[in-house]
């Protein structure tokens, strides 16, 4: 139990070629203070709980380098918001090594806000507070929501002042990822013509995310099919929850399927496809409705770099590339509708189903019915039909919900769930509690302003459970009330 031996580290990453990262020890902090340990996540990765609960201000901060670390920051380039950049990489991000969890599962351990890199460009390093807590309690929420994310190990405060717009304090969060390998990374080597790089990266994700395809036929387009099917199906469950990732440039795409890079991201409360919360995206290129059509062009992305490997001869790699990008379109909508198909209760399958759906979401856009609840209290009314007021009270007209109504309940009839099944799985698929972007700002407001964590540590708690109706926290179920509404959101970076 020596200090700072709490990761049992097999790392990997920095056995790959030396241009692919950076080794940057992280820089110490004057007073480290640790806000929150994740202590089940770390039990689960067969971390040392008790030395974390001892050491973490320092291991978290960047203090105290834990043995068996091998900190590195990696190299990546991206597209942001349509425009490539040749080189990002972390600036402000470095990976202290990979932990293999109990099953057997790997995964890596990143501090986040730990000092410059050589990539830091013209950043600090750091990270204010309110977007550390942000991505504790967002990337948390997903998890519970059962939405493929990163997750949150640990916060930490520096004592050290960082210089935004305004002076905020900061702090460090570890993020556990099963690995932070992004589109950008392939794009990194491509932008240099370095198709043996983007070929030993290849092979590295096979090996680690995919491993079952080792023994595809053409491993490298088996590979990108597999990607896509992962985004297809990561990006529906996002739209199923109302959530908006708010900044999907190529380098915030993890290839292992997970979502990653919790900035500017928000849930929204009144339905509206066009929903845009974050400062910097000025022209809706991020917002709600277009996150798949964004999901297809970041691969498209992807798959240029992986052209010279899928095949040699360059118009058959092409045409083998777009029968996957095309694919993509078809899974993402298979996938989407099968969720939304469980939102509204329906088991079977019909050809109107489509369209029902689609009614219903057309009437809470024009009727500014909040996405959550409306599900929910359908979810309700499912078992019970006492429950109708409640459900008919989501919309600004109560009437105008009887005529779809009358519709699903007549396609409710030739489906062979009972009442209170369809109750059941409709409250297993639509949440009763989601970060709400008014109690996230509270609980980072009460956080910055007092250095009161009551707040973060209440919604995390209620968030931990998001398909269990919490009677006590009835009040978080609730959309904004109007002088509670934000509007936009920022990367604070
Ligand atoms: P993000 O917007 O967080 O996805 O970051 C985009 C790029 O900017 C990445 O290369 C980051 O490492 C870098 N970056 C963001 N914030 C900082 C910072 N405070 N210091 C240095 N680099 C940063
Ligand atoms: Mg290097
Ligand atoms: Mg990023």
């Amino acid at each position: 139990n020596r200090p700072g031996a709490a990761f049992p580290f097999d790392n990997s990453y920095v056995g790959l070629p030396e241009r692919f990262f950076a080794p940057q020890t992280p820089t110490p902090v004057t007073e480290p203070w640790l806000i929150k340990l994740n202590e089940p996540l770390a039990a689960e990765l067969g971390l040392d709980v008790e030395a974390l609960r001892r050491d973490g201000a320092a291991i978290f901060s960047g203090n105290l380098v834990p043995e068996g670390a091998e900190p590195l920051a990696m190299a990546y380039a991206g597209h942001q918001f349509g425009g490539f950049v040749p080189q990002l990489g972390d600036g402000r991000a470095i990976l202290l090594g990979e932990v293999v969890d109990r099953s057997g599962k790997r995964f890596d351990i990143q501090l986040k806000g730990a000092g410059p890199t050589p990539f830091s460009r013209r950043g600090d390093g750091r990270a204010a507070i309110g977007p550390v807590l942000r991505e504790y309690i967002i990337s948390e929420a997903m998890f519970a929501l059962g939405i493929p994310a990163t997750r949150a190990l640990a916060a930490v405060t520096t004592g050290e002042p960082v210089f935004r717009e305004e002076v905020l304090p900061g702090a460090v969060f570890t993020r556990v990822a099963a690995s932070h390998i992004r589109i950008g990374t392939f794009q990194y080597f491509a932008a240099r013509g370095d198709t043996d790089g983007v070929r030993a990266l290849a092979d590295y994700v096979i090996d680690r995310h995919y491993p079952a395809l080792r023994e595809a036929e053409n491993p490298y387009l088996a590979l990108f099919s597999a990607i896509s099917e992962r985004q297809a199906a990561l990006i529906a469950r996002w739209l199923h929850v109302g959530f908006i990732h708010g900044v999907m440039n190529t380098d915030n795409m993890a290839v292992s399927g997970e979502t990653i890079d919790f900035g500017p991201c928000a849930f929204m409360d009144a339905y509206n496809p066009a929903t845009v919360f974050s400062s910097i995206d000025q022209h809706g290129r991020y917002a709600y409705a277009n996150q798949p059509a964004i999901g297809q062009w970041n691969l498209a992305r992807l798959g240029e770099t992986l052209l010279p490997l899928i095949d040699a001869e360059p118009d058959g790699a092409v045409d083998k590339a777009n029968v996957v990008i095309r694919a993509y379109g078809e899974r993402f909508q298979a996938e989407w509708l099968a969720g939304m198909r469980g939102k509204i209760g329906l088991a079977g399958e019909e050809n109107g189903d489509l369209e029902l759906v689609q009614a219903l979401l057309s009437l809470m856009h024009t009727q500014k019915a909040d996405f959550t609840l409306t599900f929910r209290r359908l979810s309700d009314l499912a078992g019970d039909n006492e429950a109708e007021p409640a459900f008919a009270a989501s919309f600004q007209e109560p009437e105008a919900c009887r005529a779809w109504l009358t519709q699903w309940r007549e396609r409710l009839s030739r489906d062979t769930q009972t009442a209170a099944e369809r109750a059941g799985t409709m409250r297993s698929v639509n949440p009763a509690f989601i970060p709400r972007n008014h109690r996230v700002e509270q609980a980072i407001e009460a956080a910055v302003e007092n250095g009161d964590f009551s707040l973060f540590e209440a919604l995390l708690r209620v968030l931990s459970k998001p398909y269990e109706d919490q009677p006590d926290f009835a009040a978080y179920m609730e959309p904004p009330k109007p002088e509670e509404r934000v509007l936009q959101t920022f990367c604070g970076t």
